[in-house]
């Protein structure tokens, strides 16, 4: 039975992740990924969630997706499981062991999030990659628009200044396109 239960704990940890528990338990986090600690009294947001795990600079709360879980929702490990497969959803009986089908399901269903998740994480990965480069371009245009502007009326335009001129604004739009 304590073998049963590991294996639950272990199979909650993988198919639910710390931030969608925290999104379902009513964390909102801002733009620089932090939300205000449901364990502890505060004002400014000061918990986040790093490589699967919630951490709060205030308190210093720190834990899994079951240790948060149980944390929230004020009951055991036990009750954070239930509860998590529960809201979830998740194909996991709790007062039992699994079948083999029900084992190879389960499986086939974690492999099948951890794909998407490190998809969903490559996809990010690129947007942000693409920013970047979006954001190099655009400080390297404005840095011409003004180092090769022409000084006088009859100075020869620079080719560095007539692209910066043309290319500024979309470069500026590229670099603060959200994605
Ligand atoms: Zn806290």
């Amino acid at each position: 039975m304590a073998r049963e239960i590991f294996d639950a704990i272990a199979a909650v940890r993988e198919m639910v992740s710390m931030e969608e528990a925290a999104e379902r338990y009513g964390l909102r986090f801002n733009r620089s990924g932090f939300a205000v600690c449901p364990f502890h009294n505060e004002k400014t947001a000061s918990f986040k969630i790093h490589d699967g795990r919630g951490h709060c600079f205030g308190c210093g709360w720190h834990g899994d997706v079951i240790d948060f879980a149980q944390g929230v929702l004020h009951t055991d490990r036990d009750g954070a499981l239930r509860a998590l497969v529960g809201d979830f959803g998740l194909p996991i009986p709790l007062d039992r062991g699994l079948s083999i089908r029900e084992r190879q399901e389960l499986y086939a269903r974690s492999a099948r999030l951890r794909a998407k998740r490190e998809r969903e994480a490559a996809e990010q990965q690129a947007a942000d990659d693409r920013r970047h480069a979006a954001l190099d371009l655009f400080i390297l245009y404005d840095t011409w628009a003004r180092q090769y502007a022409p000084k006088s009326q009859d100075e020869e335009i620079d080719p560095r200044y007539a692209e910066a001129c043309r290319w500024l604004e979309t470069a500026r739009y590229n670099s603060t396109e959200r994605g």
